[in-house]
């Protein structure tokens, strides 16, 4: 049995990156150029409400600064920040309480984005390892199996023997499940009241890490694959 995790919305919430991030570009700018920092954080978390595109363009021309220059400083200091963020308490606690099954996490994204994440979360030394599929190349990653087939390589198991434990409905179960992975999806974050067709759902679905328990994965893996 070989759990493998998502990272975004199914250990801690994602939301809070975005948070630090503003407050990391709301202090840059406050500093170079004398604003109030305040006003900036918010005017980003509003803009934020309507929708997740063009938010630093937006901000700098309410303020009066806007270039392109600008907007690329803003984006690399929100990449590259140090964020703030914490795991979901049950995730820190599931973690803690099945230390020896084999764990892995496998992210989209930019990967100093991820990295600096896993490092913020302390994740590196709790599992066996962190695919960032972009490391790879942008086709591997999800739905691309391609990662999910190196924890199998690297565990000596059948896709049958692994399961993908994350939130989103839109690529994450879709290009896994017809090779046998098993998979649960966590009902937490941005797409927590989506629907999807069968396809692309889940096997299985919880609503917090709280309910990811041993009889249920015996449930899910049937009793003589948990056993091994
Ligand atoms: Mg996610």
């Amino acid at each position: 049995m070989v759990l493998v995790f998502d990272l975004d919305d199914t250990l801690y919430d994602e939301l809070s990156f975005v948070r630090s991030g503003f407050k990391a570009v709301a202090g840059y700018l406050a500093e170079n150029y004398r604003l109030p920092g305040e006003k900036l954080f918010s005017f980003m978390l509003c803009r934020l409400k309507i929708k997740r595109q063009f938010i630093f363009d937006d901000t700098l021309r309410e303020f009066g600064i806007f270039t392109r220059r600008n907007v690329q400083k803003c984006v690399s200091i929100y990449r590259g920040h140090k964020p703030d963020i914490r795991l979901y308490p049950e995730a820190d606690r599931f973690l803690k309480s099945f230390k020896d099954l084999p764990k892995y996490i496998v992210t989209d994204g930019n990967k100093l984005v991820q990295q600096n994440k896993l490092d913020a979360l302390r994740l590196g030394g709790r599992v066996d390892y962190c695919y960032l599929t972009y490391r790879y190349g942008l086709k591997r990653a999800k739905p691309s199996p391609y990662c999910f087939f190196k924890v199998c390589e690297r565990e000596r198991v059948e896709p049958t023997g692994v399961i993908y434990i994350a939130d989103n409905p839109n690529k994450d179960f879709v290009g896994i499940k017809p090779h046998g992975f098993k998979t649960l999806r966590v009902r937490k974050g941005q797409f927590h009241e989506i629907r999807k067709t069968d396809e692309f759902e889940a096997d299985f679905q919880i609503d917090s890490l709280r309910d990811l328990t041993l009889p249920l994965l015996r449930k899910i893996f049937g009793n003589r694959e948990t056993a091994k």
